[in-house]
């Protein structure tokens, strides 16, 4: 991140958060943190600054932000540079994410797979471990098991939903696993809830485990908070270190743009910058700028689509075609509702519904909907519905699939801002067909 100063079109960050001794809300802060319009000729909105280059004002200053680009000089670049690594319609964003998650520092990317991508290949060198919770998002999984391999960097996986003494257990094998690799833990890589059975990680306990047998230095926890973050849950404050997005989803909300971000403190975010640097991989200045639009509102968003899924479940519940649901706001299980009381404030918009009957079942549900669109992915302004075990986790072999739920009958379903009502009158009359 460069100086906020010096950096055109961007204001000192202290002067926006505040008002005397009273701290502004982050629903406040979307509407300016991070930008002055004085700066860019008083336009109210941030000009998309479509540019692969920045002018220096002289020689000197050329040299010196190359310093701190190339690490040489402490504290990142004084200005910008060249748009691969860095742009106003960026930087802004990157002030404003870190606002929500209460973040020193924040990096966005052109997908939540690139985030999660070089957040990986920055943290781990050959012989390293990462363990992390399971499920993960299929693609997240994949670079572990597949592609990190390739360089000599090992896994172990533990069910979301671990004790305590499992995670101690688990984390003293991953120590001893290291060791004997030559190499250290190089992270401990958490979603929660995961997909797509909203299981939920002990985050709490995951740090209290990591702080007594390894290194808080040497191994950070990330946790993938894109299914309730940043409204609904903060894992900085409760002992994770770097938080994960794919802005896709709930961030962008409108289903029209591919981004990612991550966020900590910027001891964790300086060698994924200088990576990303190198590889490329920031988002571009119009989907910083299509999201910067989005946070204004993300707030309004994810609380409607929060309450409309409440009122969507509470019809479902007792439906007798509906064998079950996975949703957060009625957990069955007693040690989740105590991870979700300690960890959330509120139960998200994204759930799962166990249709009576298989796959011919489900089918028939829906392909009757009428309001909601049959589509994979989550978190926009309006309602979709898929079938995992045949579409997202159509390649996770069959064990694995009944280890984690997946059901021939398991709908996912993500509820978006319409009217309440309106989507009631749809599912009643889907699973009138079925
Ligand atoms: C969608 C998703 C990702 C991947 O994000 P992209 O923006 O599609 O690259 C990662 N994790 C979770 C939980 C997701 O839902």
């Amino acid at each position: 991140m460069t100086d906020d100063s010096k950096t055109p079109g961007r204001k000192p960050k202290a002067a926006t958060d505040m008002i005397g001794n009273h701290k502004l809300k982050p629903s406040t802060m979307m509407m300016g943190h991070g930008y002055d319009p004085m700066l860019s000729e008083g336009s109210l909105k941030p000009p998309i600054f479509q540019t692969s280059t920045f002018a220096f004002e002289n020689a000197a200053a050329g040299k010196r932000f190359f310093e701190g680009v190339t690490g040489q000089r402490p504290g990142g670049a004084e200005g910008l540079v060249y748009s691969r690594f860095n742009g106003p319609n960026q930087e802004i964003l990157e002030d404003r994410l870190g606002v929500w998650d209460g973040a020193e520092d924040a990096l966005v990317f052109s997908s939540g797979m690139t985030a999660i991508c070089v957040l990986m290949l920055a943290c781990c060198a050959a012989g390293d471990v990462i363990v992390h919770s399971g499920p993960l998002y299929a693609a997240s999984e994949g670079f572990v098991a597949k592609a990190l391999s390739k360089f000599g960097v090992t896994y172990i996986d533990f069910p979301a939903g671990a004790s305590r003494a499992e995670l101690d257990g688990i984390l003293g094998r991953a120590k001893t696993q290291a060791a004997e690799n030559g190499g250290k833990v190089a992270m401990i890589y958490l979603e929660s809830p995961a997909n797509p059975t909203n299981a939920l990680v002990d985050v709490e306990a995951v740090k209290a485990s990591r702080d007594e047998i390894l290194d808080a230095n040497d191994t950070p926890i990330a946790i993938d908070n894109t299914f309730l973050g940043p409204l609904w849950s903060r894992p900085l404050d409760h002992g994770a270190d770097i938080v994960v997005y794919s802005l896709t989803k709930y961030a962008g909300g409108h289903s029209d743009l591919v981004a990612g971000s991550i966020a900590g403190a910027k001891k964790w975010m300086d060698p994924v910058r200088a990576l990303r640097n190198t590889m490329g991989g920031i988002c571009d200045p119009n989907t910083a700028w299509m999201l910067l639009r989005s946070l204004e509102t993300l707030e309004l968003r994810m609380s409607r689509a929060g309450e409309n899924a409440e009122k969507v479940c509470a019809y479902l519940k007792t439906h007798p075609k509906v064998d079950g649901l996975g949703y957060l706001g009625m957990i069955e299980d007693a040690s989740q509702q105590d991870i979700y009381d300690r960890h959330y404030s509120g139960a998200g918009s994204t759930f799962s519904v166990f249709i009576k009957g298989g796959e011919a079942e489900a089918f028939r549900f829906l392909d009757n909907l009428k309001i909601a669109k049959l589509a994979v992915s989550l978190g926009g302004t309006e309602t979709l519905a898929s079938l995992p075990a045949a579409m997202t986790h159509l390649s996770v072999p069959p064990e694995r699939k009944e280890m984690l739920g997946i059901t021939d009958n398991l709908v996912r379903i993500s509820i978006g801002i319409e009217d309440p009502d309106d989507l009631i009158a749809d599912f009643e009359q889907a699973l009138a067909q079925v």
